[in-house]
């Protein structure tokens, strides 16, 4: 065999080096590094580890107390059952199916937890955990590729009813195997899903009508993008397309199911009256919208067709501008019928058609029947996550900051082990009618409601990989918390720096470049809040920018070197917010937010006597801010004197009385953040508050 030439032997070592880089890189939640019309790219999940603060502890919770929870339930016989369904349909184990349709996506979103958990602890016993359940799910696989328990092991023909939701449980499958290989470079689970999407793309490609109501819970989409960039096998991103262009093209099908639309032109329900893109309303249930929205978000990523991006910016901002919480919430219904613009101004709601668990009419945001599914808002996220991808716009990481910090993680108590399903804006203590999911306590998931807790835990679990992008000018810092990024510069350069921050409840955030590959100058561009006013940015204590303004990145491109400080200063007072008057349940309230947090009053924090529907707040009122460690896991509390509003004994005339029988006194009052009610007793709760002008 000849020696190879000096200049052959540099090529080998190089080649060398980039595969064990290569195969050594996660590439992050999304893949996105080779999509075309990605202007953001994720970083590496093995890239960034908290260090200190919020999140840190937060991730630390999931880790120790959350996952091992969910998985004892998911586990117990009599409880979660979810182990024991995939068990049985794997022959391993005999005995009944129970629980929800979509119980092993249970399993699925844990797993997919437990991966991010394990690539930042390198936990020996949570590896081999995650290889038994892997191969649980490996042996519970069909021969064909189906895989669906709620099915096959009580012996259900297949897409007999799209409420058996196998699409959705195949399409967490599919993003858990991804995650799965990617994180520890196994191809087991990723031969699991292939075969799976082979068998979807079978079934499904030939757009057969009966089939047409059956990616209803859209979940399938975004797993089948991540499959196609996990394994750039083009079938699995034209599966995606076939998903995303059918919906809403079954017109005259006139097939029904139960949850469907009696409508014999499709049903709002499912986003399947009018196609993607020519909606031009926001409708329907919110995880279906959200999930399909992300993953039309994905698609474009890899195809660029403008026809998708153009829909999905006009649904952004019907979704934001007139249906969104102030918290971020975006499932005002429990219960309604879809209300739709036949002509540009005229709203009729469709009495023939039904929704659940989603959007109504726009600025129809009622406070105590909000129904608010976190699942709803954690599609929100991820959809805003891959817009920002697309677009390099800080609105988009706004509304991910604003849901994540409110009504995402009000879905999960603060000792990280009992859940809430819906997150409305007030309640009425242990008197409060509970409509559908709703409970006065918070609970655990069992054989019901499923769906969230595993949902939260794999958005904290993995949040420190939605911090940072790259591109070729350098490194985006969309979100702040204590941690380290030891990762690869889009030109490849190593960089390593450390976030030091107390954020969210102080604003100033201290980057310090620790480490820098040799080479020219590249920016440096941290994200300014749209709720930010006279942010300040400094380097090296010199002033960059006095005046950056909210809602955009403030970029600072230099030649860096090891040692160098930025610091962003975000002025946090407390902000008494309005609403749109065109939403009737907000009118005369404010709302109370301090940097991304939104507050909220509990009954416990009122002077023992003071009725609480009688508390509203001076437009002029002082605020002092208390952080307390010891309360609910480490809040600051917001503190002021409200005015309480008692009525006069007499001229009351039933439930009314004449406005001159008003009188008014002061109290002192203490708000928490909203994220954190219902972790004391049951009390009342409001997030809007009457104003006194
Ligand atoms: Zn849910």
């Amino acid at each position: 065999m000849p020696k190879p030439s000096k200049s052959t032997a540099i090529l080998i070592l190089v080649c060398a080096a980039f595969l064990a880089q290569a195969a050594s890189r996660d590439y992050g939640v999304i893949k996105n590094q080779d999509s075309p019309q990605a202007k953001l790219k994720s970083v590496d999940l093995k890239d960034v580890r908290w260090t200190e603060g919020f999140w840190a502890e937060r991730f630390a919770q999931t880790r120790d107390v959350t996952l091992p929870k969910l998985w004892e339930l998911a586990s117990d016989p009599k409880k979660g059952h979810a182990i024991q369904n995939l068990r049985i349909a794997a022959g391993i184990e005999k005995g009944q199916f129970a629980g929800t349709h979509w119980q092993d996506a249970w399993v699925y979103k844990w797993l997919e937890s437990a991966c991010y958990i394990n690539a930042a602890t390198g936990d020996k016993e949570l590896g081999e955990q995650i290889d038994r359940i892997v191969d649980v799910i490996t042996k519970a696989q069909q021969s064909d590729g189906y895989i669906a328990s709620q099915t096959t092991v009580r012996g259900w023909p297949r897409f007999q009813n799209a409420h058996n939701h196998e699409l959705y449980t195949m399409g967490h499958l599919l993003t858990a195997a991804c995650i799965h290989h990617r994180l520890t470079g196994q191809t087991k689970l990723l031969d699991v899903a292939c075969k799976t999407a082979d068998y979807v793309y079978e079934t499904f490609e030939g757009r057969d009508p009966k089939l047409a109501e059956f990616p209803r819970n859209p979940s399938i989409i975004m797993g089948a993008v991540e499959l196609y960039r996990t394994t750039g096998n083009k079938k699995y991103l034209d599966m995606a397309n076939f998903f995303i262009d059918w919906r809403g093209s079954r017109y005259g099908n006139g097939r029904r199911n139960a949850w469907s639309s009696p409508l014999k032109n499709g049903s709002d329900l499912n986003q399947n009256w009018r196609p993607l893109r020519k909606e031009t309303e926001v409708v329907g249930h919110a995880v279906f919208f959200t999930y399909l929205y992300a993953g039309a978000a994905d698609a474009y990523m890899e195809t660029g067709d403008k026809t998708l991006l153009t829909a999905l910016e006009r649904l952004w901002t019907d979704l934001v501008t007139r249906k969104m919480y102030v918290t971020g919430g975006v499932s005002p219904e429990h219960k309604s019928h879809p209300a739709r613009s036949f002509e540009p101004g005229k709203l009729t709601i469709i009495v023939g058609d039904s929704i659940h668990e989603g959007i109504s009419a726009p600025y129809e945001l009622p406070n105590d029947t909000a129904y608010n599914e976190t699942c709803g808002q954690i599609g929100n996220l991820m959809w805003n996550w891959r817009m920002l991808a697309i677009t390099g716009e800080a609105r988009f990481a706004d509304i991910m900051e604003r849901t994540l910090y409110n009504s995402i993680l009000s879905g999960i108590e603060v000792d990280g082990e009992g859940w809430s399903y819906t997150n409305p804006l007030r309640w009425h203590g242990s008197e409060h009618v509970l409509r559908s999911q709703d409970t006065h306590k918070r609970s655990y998931p069992g054989r019901r409601m499923i769906c969230c807790p595993t949902n939260l835990m794999r958005t904290v679990a993995s949040w420190h990989n939605y911090l940072y992008s790259v591109d070729g000018s350098g490194l985006w810092v969309h979100h702040y918390g204590g941690n380290v990024f030891d990762g690869t510069l889009a030109d490849g350069r190593k960089l390593k720096l450390t976030q030091q921050t107390d954020y969210p409840w102080d604003g100033r955030v201290r980057i310090t470049v620790d480490a820098i590959e040799s080479g020219g100058p590249f920016s440096i561009l941290l994200r300014v809040p749209g709720w930010a006013e006279n942010a300040k940015l400094t380097v090296n204590g010199r002033a960059v920018k006095d005046d950056c303004t909210g809602g955009s990145y403030a970029r600072v491109e230099r030649k860096w070197v090891a040692g160098d400080v930025v610091e962003l200063e975000l002025p946090m007072p407390v902000r008494m917010i309005v609403a749109d008057p065109r939403i009737e349940q907000t009118r005369n309230q404010v709302a109370v937010m301090r940097g991304p947090i939104v507050y909220c009053l509990e009954s416990i924090d009122l002077p023992k006597g003071t009725r609480f529907e009688d508390v509203c707040l001076p437009a002029d009122a002082k605020w002092k801010v208390r952080h307390e460690r010891d309360l609910l896991g480490g809040v600051s509390l917001l503190k002021t004197k409200a005015l309480v509003i008692d009525k006069t004994a007499s001229q009351d005339i039933g439930g009314y009385r004449h406005v001159s029988d008003v009188q008014g006194r002061y109290v002192d009052i203490n708000m928490i953040p909203y994220y954190a009610w219902n972790n004391r007793e049951e009390p009342q709760m409001t997030v809007w508050l009457p104003v006194r002008w």
